[in-house]
């Protein structure tokens, strides 16, 4: 018999020896998403540890993994870019028929029917990228739903241009709120 490790340990072991806190939240978002481990068994085994790094990060870390969020780049659209600037908030990994399709949606605003997806740096070479097209086409055709499609840069350097643009989708189509300026000095929004 093999010495055996928790799934929960594990994870949280790569969190602790992740460089950054971006790939510390990619281990916990696959796991979860995977359905290898619960949100709730990342709890007790952090509950367990008496030191780990990114402990002071790590609550609300686990709170966005249970709420859908499924990888770094979606965390830091729903941190730096709608939650800082006051946007309404998403629904997430939310469930849609279109066509007698199953599709699963990163960021849903359902009462404005505007999707927001983030797609990650190797996107590109992926072939995915056709049948999304394909998929936003039909959306906006049979449905009415307008997709914002993001890449890394959209959500890290240029959250605040990227919020000022989804805010003004979701003017557009019925939010009659009002963004607000993040704590960069030069944000582009208000
Ligand atoms: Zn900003």
């Amino acid at each position: 018999m093999l010495p055996r490790t928790r799934v929960e340990d594990t994870v949280l072991d790569l969190v602790a020896a992740a460089r950054t806190f971006d790939h510390a939240y990619t281990w916990i978002a696959r796991a979860v998403s995977r359905k290898l481990v619960t949100v709730a068994a990342l709890r007790a085994s952090l509950a367990g540890r008496r030191r780990i790094r990114w402990r002071r990060w790590l609550a609300d870390a686990l709170e966005d993994a249970e709420d859908g969020v499924y990888s770094s780049l979606e965390r830091r659209y729903i941190k730096d870019v709608e939650r800082a600037h006051g946007l309404p908030r998403s629904e997430h990994q939310a469930r849609r028929l279109l066509d007698g399709k199953v599709q699963y949606r990163d960021n849903w605003y359902p009462d404005y029917r505007v999707v927001v997806e983030i797609d990650g740096p190797d996107y590109h070479q992926n072939e995915r990228v056709q049948l999304d097209k394909d998929r936003d086409n039909r959306n906006l055709a049979l449905d009415n739903v307008k997709t914002h499609r993001f890449g890394p840069v959209a959500v890290t350097e240029r959250a605040c241009e990227t919020a000022a643009m989804v805010a003004a989708t979701l003017q557009r189509n019925g939010w009659g709120g009002l963004p607000h300026a993040c704590r960069k000095p030069d944000c582009a929004v208000g």
